[in-house]
């Protein structure tokens, strides 16, 4: 019973109610100096309505569960994946700063880049965007809040990029879709 109430039935990550529960406990562990930093990321499939209206609603599910499951292969044992929405993930990574979940993200998004998606006859191929934060202080509501910007500003400036927020210096680092 409680692995339905916690687990996204279409991809087997953990649902949105779950993740803020992880997230709430996993703020209080890094005050209590569990460990040295925390990160977030929030990872949105590109023009993911296009796929689902080119190639119909299953092919969307099968990309979607692909996507949960690639994410949940390549993050740490103590990383929490969790569908935050529909075609929108988010990452909790303990004990990782900025700059180690900016490297992630930017191998998530090239991985993405080499998945192959079936469609029709060809294969399909698609990209994500990613913003990253790190918790500094506050609510965890704040920390999803930076992360969506960053994300916003990825979707903004082009897709198929990372863009990382952060108390000290805003956007750091954007990487540009194909290097
Ligand atoms: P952007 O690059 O700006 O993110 O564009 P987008 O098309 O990915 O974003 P938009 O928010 O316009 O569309 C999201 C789409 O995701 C629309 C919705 O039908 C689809 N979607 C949401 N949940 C599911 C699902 O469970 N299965 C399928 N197949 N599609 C879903
Ligand atoms: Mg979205
Ligand atoms: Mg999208």
């Amino acid at each position: 019973l409680s692995k339905t109430a916690n687990t996204d039935s279409l991809t087997q990550v953990y649902n949105r109610h779950r993740f803020d529960d992880i997230l709430t406990t996993e703020i209080k562990r890094y005050k209590r100096r569990k460990y040295s930093a925390l990160s977030l990321m929030m990872i949105d499939i590109d023009h993911f309505k296009q796929l689902n209206d080119r190639y119909g609603h299953l092919a969307g599910d099968t990309a979607l569960r692909e996507i949960a499951s690639m994410l949940k292969e390549e993050m740490r044992g103590t990383d929490t994946v969790a569908r935050f929405g529909g075609e929108e993930f988010v990452v909790v990574m303990p004990a990782t700063d900025l700059a180690g979940a900016a490297h992630k993200a930017e191998a998530l998004r090239r991985k993405t880049e080499t998945m192959e998606f079936p469609g029709a006859d060809t294969p399909i191929h698609m990209t994500v965007s990613i913003g990253v934060a790190t918790y500094a202080s506050g609510s965890p509501s704040g920390l999803i809040s930076a992360a969506d910007q960053a994300l916003y500003r990825a979707k903004q400036s082009g897709r198929n990029k990372v863009v990382v927020s952060g108390p000290e210096s805003g956007i750091y680092k954007t990487t540009d879709a194909g290097k």
